[in-house]
């Protein structure tokens, strides 16, 4: 049954049910992965609503896995987190995305930033921001080139590692956004009380405007409350015109979305920034 796999329960998939092995495989295979740096990023455009113009990209991990191919970060990212991964795998991810971003930039495209997810897990990593700043200077990547995304529920644990990680950030000059805002259940004084660059709507608000006004009305307080405490907002999930149109007129300025562009290999995304230059 899922219960017997001990904590394990939100990574199973159709078809692993009551297969502890085959659990013990993947995690197996995940562990080489790590080893072989057998993942992949993509990168998702994001937008200036007014002009549609790029403003940067969010890094998105895929693992190249050697029999379902590229592998979804939903899919390992909680298994990576319960086995100790995730600390490996985030370090090539930081990596990966700055290396990137330097080979871009000397190629003479235009310079953009990347933002890369950081999980809970490595956020309360005591020297994370060492870490960071260690990877940016070993890709030759200025650090305004950089931004961390972090999910509201990961800045609500150990206010005093979070306020002393966010100030090392803010003073290192790599942008924080919170991500994922609205769904951590949590009182909002954090915002003031951390230095915080963009709230990113999350997408489950996005999804049903502009035909639902309940979240019509979420979506526009929270656009509200970021301007008021002087954060950008950025909308997630945007997949139509009508969607995009609705937060032209809120004044939302940033937007994210299959609707703007899907995540991207590096190739494809390369394209959208040298189109960018035209
Ligand atoms: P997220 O940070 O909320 O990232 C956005 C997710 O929404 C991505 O899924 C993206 O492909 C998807 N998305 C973008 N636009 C749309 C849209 O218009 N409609 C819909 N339905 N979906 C859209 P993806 O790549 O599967 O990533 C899922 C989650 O995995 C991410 O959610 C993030 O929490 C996590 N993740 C991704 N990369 C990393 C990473 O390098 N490290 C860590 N720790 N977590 C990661
Ligand atoms: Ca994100
Ligand atoms: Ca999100
Ligand atoms: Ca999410």
């Amino acid at each position: 049954t899922k219960e017997s796999g001990r904590g394990t329960r939100m990574f199973y998939e159709p078809g692993m049910e009551g297969q502890p092995t085959e659990l013990l495989q993947q995690e197996h295979l995940l562990r080489e992965a790590v080893f072989q740096g057998a993942f992949a990023l993509h990168y998702q455009p994001q937008v200036r609503v007014a002009d549609g113009r790029l403003v940067g990209f969010e890094a998105l991990v895929r693992w190249r896995h050697p029999v379902r191919g590229l592998v979804g970060p939903d899919e390992f990212i909680p298994l990576a987190e319960s086995r100790g991964l995730i600390t490996p795998i985030g370090r090539w991810v930081l990596h990966e995305a700055c290396r990137q971003l330097k080979a871009w930039h000397d190629e003479g495209l235009p310079r953009v930033p990347v933002a890369v997810n950081l999980s809970a897990i490595e956020f309360r990593q005591r020297d994370v921001v060492g870490e960071i700043a260690q990877v940016l200077q070993s890709a030759g990547l200025a650090p305004q080139y950089l931004e961390v995304e972090i999910t509201e529920s990961a800045l609500m644990q150990q206010a005093d590692h979070t306020r002393t990680t966010l100030q090392a950030l803010q003073a290192l000059g790599v942008a924080v956004t919170v991500d994922d805002f609205g769904t951590g259940y949590s009182s909002l004084a954090y915002l003031k009380r951390y230095p915080l660059d963009k709230i990113k709507v999350d997408r489950s608000f996005v999804t049903d405007t502009p035909a639902d006004s309940e979240d019509v009305a979420i979506v526009t307080a929270i656009i509200q409350l970021a301007h008021s405490l002087q954060l950008q907002p950025v909308a997630e999930g945007v997949e139509t015109a009508e969607q995009l149109a609705l937060l032209r007129r809120l004044g939302c300025e940033l937007a994210q979305g299959f609707g703007i562009a899907p995540p991207m290999d590096a190739q494809r995304a390369r394209e959208w920034l040298r189109a960018q230059a035209e």
